[in-house]
């Protein structure tokens, strides 16, 4: 066996017991991860020490005993690592901060009215990010990495956005913004940031399809304990599905796409309105939205259907829709049920757990989840 090989048996060893610690509700002592682990109590103290060395647990005083001398108990440290994640919208960044717990520590939104990935809005934005880490304390050598997302098809090995409807962008290149960034840069579309934060973050590992319901229409699908991203980065394009053949036009081009019945838009600008003034107006009882919204939550319910008939498995709704969806679930639950000739309740969909944030801190958790499996 070459050095290498022993070098990666030793670190795999090593996250071993750095992810017992790691999992685990209690902190523990190291005979309890000798037991935990089935390894030895030398190759526990010695992992232990490296991991002391690393910064990445931490002791947290002694176990209670009954006898004998008390066992030291350790965890690990949330605060040895840190991410951010940021939300490009066409007049606005929204930053979210997490550390190795991922949950979202800090969160700021900032206004702009610059123009994309001009220089103005490159520098804009590295002084917003600066002012971002500033404000948190984060010490720079614990940052793991900088994630972007945004709502629109990215090509990130050209680091290109290929098309972006919301954000008036097409074939937009990117590099000089990266390059502008002084951190490890990661970027995504934002429904698949999202619906990573719901998966990522939910322990019991199931597959899930996540809708994103916005300005755009989209989605994610994470199968097997990892994303399905299909021959052309396109799997969980579900805003493009057709729910009615030659229906209302869509922004992509074509008509009758999930998209033209379920945006954000289509009961918000389309309408002169803000979503807030829509759903006033609708629990105020005005006939003519409640017509829209009726059409709307049909349509929602279609698509909802179609997803769980192609993938069987639980579905996840997220995007700026889901909190105001919170008071309509009953009824899209019974619509869905009445198209499912399997299933008598529709217990498999939900509503996203972290709506406005999701799609930021979910971009930040890639950095996470390979420091986890692949650095330790
Ligand atoms: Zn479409």
């Amino acid at each position: 066996m070459n050095s290498a090989n022993i070098s990666e048996r030793r670190r795999q060893t090593r996250n071993k017991v750095y992810r017992a610690l790691y999992d685990s509700q209690e902190p523990l002592s190291k005979q309890a991860l000798a037991l935990k682990l089935d390894m030895s109590l030398p190759t526990i103290y010695q992992n232990v020490a490296e991991l002391l060395d690393m910064g990445l647990i931490e002791y947290t005083g002694a176990q209670n005993s009954s006898g004998g001398r008390p066992a030291m108990q350790m965890r690990a440290v949330a605060n040895a690592r840190y991410a951010i994640g940021v939300f490009i919208s066409i007049d606005s960044l929204n930053f979210a901060l997490t550390n190795l717990m991922c949950g979202v520590l800090a969160f700021k939104e900032v206004r702009h009215k610059l123009p994309l990935f001009g220089e103005s809005f490159n520098q804009y934005f590295c002084s917003q990010l600066e002012s971002f880490i500033d404000e948190n304390n984060i010490e720079r050598s614990k940052l793991l990495g900088v994630g972007i997302c945004l709502s629109g098809i990215i090509q990130p090995e050209n680091m290109l956005v290929f098309y972006a409807p919301p954000l008036n962008l097409r074939n937009v290149s990117i590099k000089a913004f990266i390059d502008n960034i002084p951190y490890p840069v990661h970027v995504e579309n934002d429904a698949n940031s999202g619906g990573f934060a719901e998966w990522f973050n939910d322990s019991s590992g199931e597959s899930i399809a996540f809708l994103s319901l916005a300005w755009g229409v989209g989605g994610a699908t994470f199968v097997n304990g990892d994303k399905f991203s299909g021959a052309n980065q396109r799997s969980g394009e579900f805003g493009h599905m057709c729910i009615e053949y030659n229906g209302r036009p869509c922004a992509c081009g074509k008509r009758g796409c999930l998209e033209a019945y379920c945006s954000s838009s289509r009961i918000s600008s389309e309408l002169g309105m803000t979503l807030e003034e829509f759903f006033t107006q609708l629990s105020l009882g005005n006939r003519e939205l409640q017509e829209i919204w009726d059409d709307y939550i049909k349509h929602l319910a279609i698509g909802v259907h179609n997803i769980r008939m192609a993938l069987d498995c639980r579905i996840v709704i997220g995007g700026e829709m889901s909190s105001y969806l919170v008071p309509h679930m009953p009824r899209l639950c019974r619509m869905v049920a009445a198209c499912d000739p399997f299933a008598a309740d529709c217990d498999y969909v939900s509503l996203a757990k972290y709506s406005g944030v999701g799609a930021p801190l979910g971009t930040a958790l890639h950095f996470v989840k390979d420091f986890l499996d692949f650095n330790i």
